[in-house]
């Protein structure tokens, strides 16, 4: 019944400033919900915690660093440098960009995992100080150094997978901007970091909100988590018009300013699929305790639902800097480079359900997210590579979740499967939609 009420329910509030300060968090022992995160205290926080408080800056690796993450987590240490201090700057091939930024921040070691672009790097195009490693064995061995403090993982897509693993296998802390990671192989990367020592702490700013708001009570006393969705650009667009949307009008996001596949993810709802998964593997949730709501304003960024009816929220205006700032400084809060609310001008904040009809992405997401096992590494690879079809051109924008439902239907599913059965599988999906486009 309740369940049904949420449903029906299209709130509209009018928020006056005072509000706000309802959302007070309470200062308790954290919940068992929230356990991945706190369970053993990595070395790094021992070297870097005095008192409670953090005695030297921590050496960060920026896995991703010229990306939408990358860059807003490079602002974050710019603007904290007494808490943060770069030590490795990780990209594909954007070699100029990550020049520039080697220059600007001065890391231990830039990394360039494809190496025909890093054999364009030239003869002393890198500062004093910085040294270069290339490829993907080079990225792992680094990230598991124990000069690193924390990681940020903030590659693109399953690509971001091994080096995140890299990072748990060696305890280190990781701030979680790759949630495919955790739609592939949820179970095996938390029970990776259950066995290291390792933590995640989430970046995606719907799972920052909820593991804030999961600090105010306990894992029995959590009824529902809802992730609220801006949308994206195609909120109000009729269902028959979203066969003629174009690359161009997909990759225009109301409210995020973001990286390309992501920005097409959002605008499918698709993102909001993937984040279902990477919620209940995450916080270790059924599936059917995970809601997903529209809010166009991207100001509540999540909310926890408690037992007595309490629903605790997170605010803030849409800025990645203060999940990536939360997911650096945890557990203490720190001041940082990031927008505030202006509480002397009228906001308005609306929810309403998403519309399975024109955004059926969102089903597959709780589908697979109740599957489990082989579900979410299919899903994620079907829709890579259905993303990269609409983008050239080979696909249209309503195919990619028809593609999607029909690959994760054909799949010969696992229940308990191994890191090589979901890469295997992952190879697999990315092959069903190629053959599907091309018919
Ligand atoms: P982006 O496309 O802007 O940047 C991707 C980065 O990954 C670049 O630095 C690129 O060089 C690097 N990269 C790509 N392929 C690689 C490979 N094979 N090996 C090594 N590096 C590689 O992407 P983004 O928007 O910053 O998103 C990064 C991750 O964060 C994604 O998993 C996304 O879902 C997640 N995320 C992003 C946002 C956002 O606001 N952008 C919000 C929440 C979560
Ligand atoms: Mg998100």
């Amino acid at each position: 019944m309740r369940e049904k009420t949420w449903r029906q329910t299209h709130v509209k509030v009018e928020v006056s400033a005072l509000n706000f300060y309802t959302f007070a968090v309470t200062h308790r022992v954290l919940s068992p919900v929230a356990m991945p995160f706190t369970h053993r205290s990595a070395a790094a926080d021992v070297r870097a915690m005095v008192g409670g408080k953090a005695a030297e800056a921590l050496r960060v690796a920026v896995l991703g660093s010229t990306g939408s993450i990358g860059t807003s987590t490079l602002d974050v240490i710019a603007a904290c440098p007494a808490r943060f201090s770069p030590y490795l700057l990780a990209a594909h091939r954007s070699t100029r960009l990550l020049l520039e930024q080697a220059r600007a921040c001065r890391p231990s070691w830039v990394v360039v995992v494809d190496p025909a672009a890093a054999a364009e790097i030239g003869v002393g195009a890198l500062p004093e100080g910085t040294r270069l490693a290339v490829g993907p064995e080079a990225l792992d061995d680094l990230v598991q150094s124990p000069e690193v403090d924390r990681v940020v993982s903030a590659i693109v897509g399953a690509a971001g997978l091994r080096s995140t693993w890299a990072a748990l296998e060696a305890g280190k802390t990781v701030a979680l901007a790759n949630k495919e990671t955790l739609v592939m192989a949820g179970p095996l990367a938390m029970r990776l970091a259950e066995r290291t020592g390792g933590r995640i702490v989430p970046v995606d700013s719907e799972h920052s909100a909820i593991h804030q708001a999961l600090r105010t009570g306990s894992a029995d006393e959590v009824t529902r988590i809802v992730l609220t969705a801006s949308g994206g650009p195609f909120r109000t667009r009729s269902r028959e018009s979203l066969v003629h949307v174009t690359p161009e009008e997909a990759l225009k996001h109301p409210t995020w300013s973001m990286g390309p596949k992501i920005t097409i993810d959002s605008a499918t709802m698709m993102n909001k699929a993937l984040e279902l998964i990477e919620a209940r593997w995450l916080f270790g949730l059924p599936a059917a305790k995970l809601a997903v709501l529209v809010h166009p304003q991207s100001i509540v960024h999540s909310m926890v639902e408690f037992v007595d009816g309490s629903v605790i929220a997170q605010l803030s205006p849409p800025d990645m800097r203060l999940p990536i700032q939360y997911a650096l400084s945890y557990p203490e809060r720190i001041d940082g480079p990031t927008r505030r609310f202006d509480f002397t001008q009228a906001m308005t904040l609306e929810f309403s359900p998403p519309d399975p009809a024109r955004f059926p992405a969102v089903r597959l997401g709780h589908e697979a997210a109740a599957r489990g096992g082989t579900a979410g590494a299919v899903l994620n690879a079907a829709n890579e590579e259905a993303v990269r079809g609409f983008l050239d051109g080979a696909i249209r924008f309503t195919d990619i979740a028809e593609v999607c439902e029909r690959v994760l239907e054909e799949h010969p599913f696992q229940p308990d499967p191994s890191l090589d059965d979901v890469r295997r599988l992952d190879g697999w999906a990315r092959q069903e939609v190629v053959k599907w486009a091309c018919v």
